[in-house]
């Protein structure tokens, strides 16, 4: 099969990994920067070029959308679909995963746990929210925010009310979470790969932090997941319309609850916690779901 992978940096860990697994399972493999794809819009003829030259003999693409250009990087992916061209990660469900608010509802609809949330349009009525999310200590998120940045623990119900108002008079949304205390700074990545936990790891952050981001110092090491946990993870992908995600969720006193649903999850600290090859595990999904280009393929090679 011709396989590209749609990431803006070849030389990202996951990346090269993706480019290194397909290769390894006889395929060719590109990699095509997602901001340098010209897309062509006419009736019934989808094109895209690449850097001036037509992009028409690609069987499956692997999306890896940066958070900061989510806009034409699904506009590519989709481009693809219109094109019939098998992807790893749907376009309209990469989008709706780039939106916290929007997941929150879906994940809430789906049945699985979650923090208790708030969110509002600017509010005035902060001392409100902070009692419905159940009083302080609080997280506060900026909507935006990704990798740790922006996520505030506020001790006091004062000190919580005060860091929502300095938002607010920023124009910066964020939402307002009940603080999961017996997570204990850790959580939990599952990474699922068409409908399995293909590998789990546990994030610890380091001394003094709440946040277990490994941009935040945190630790990563293999953990065997619950029924419950395994069971979360599946139906949150299931739910946000993904194939393949990077589901996150803490350990609490009521079971597992998610936190979000990453849509383009790194391969770099779960391969290293885990030993597995998960990128080998995405070239497989993609074997396994692409028929419609096998008798193509077959006829060039007689
Ligand atoms: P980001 O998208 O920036 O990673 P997260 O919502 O994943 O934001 O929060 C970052 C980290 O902060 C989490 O991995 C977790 O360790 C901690 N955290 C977030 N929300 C809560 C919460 N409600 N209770 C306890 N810890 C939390
Ligand atoms: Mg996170």
């Amino acid at each position: 099969m011709n396989i590209a992978i749609l990431s803006r940096n070849s030389n990202l860990y996951s990346t090269r990994r993706l480019l290194e697994a397909a290769e390894e399972r006889g395929h060719k493999a590109r990699i095509l920067d997602h901001l340098k794809c010209d897309i062509i819009i006419e009736q019934n003829n989808p094109l895209i070029y690449y850097k001036g030259e037509q992009i028409n003999d690609i069987d499956a693409i692997i999306p890896r959308i940066g958070a900061s250009v989510t806009f034409y990087g699904s506009a590519v992916v989709r481009q693809f679909e219109m094109m019939n061209v098998f992807t790893t990660t749907n376009s309209q469900a990469l989008v709706r995963s780039r939106d916290k608010l929007r997941s929150l509802q879906l994940l809430a609809r789906s049945g699985v746990g979650l923090p208790k949330t708030a969110f509002t349009n600017y509010s005035k009525e902060e001392k409100n929210l902070v009692e419905v999310v159940g009083g302080a200590p609080l997280v506060i998120k900026l909507l935006e925010g990704t990798q740790g940045v922006g996520v505030v623990l506020a001790e006091t119900k004062k000190a919580a009310q005060s860091v929502i108002e300095a938002f607010h008079n920023l124009k910066a949304r964020v939402i307002v979470q009940e603080f999961i205390k017996e997570a204990k700074a850790a959580d939990i990545r599952a990474f699922v790969v068409n409908g399995e936990v293909v590998g789990a790891m546990k994030r610890q952050g380091k001394e003094g932090e709440f946040r277990s981001n490994l941009h935040q110092g945190g630790s990563a090491t293999v953990v065997k997941l619950s029924r419950a946990e395994k069971s979360a993870a599946l139906k949150a992908t299931q739910a946000m319309g993904l194939s393949i995600a990077g589901v996150d969720m803490l350990q609490s006193s009521r079971g597992p609850l998610i936190l979000e649903v990453n849509s383009s999850p790194g391969l770099e600290g779960i391969e290293k916690a885990t030993n597995v090859d998960i990128a080998g595990k995405i070239i497989q999904y993609i074997e396994t779901n692409q028929p419609k280009t096998q008798p193509r393929r077959k006829k060039i090679s007689h």
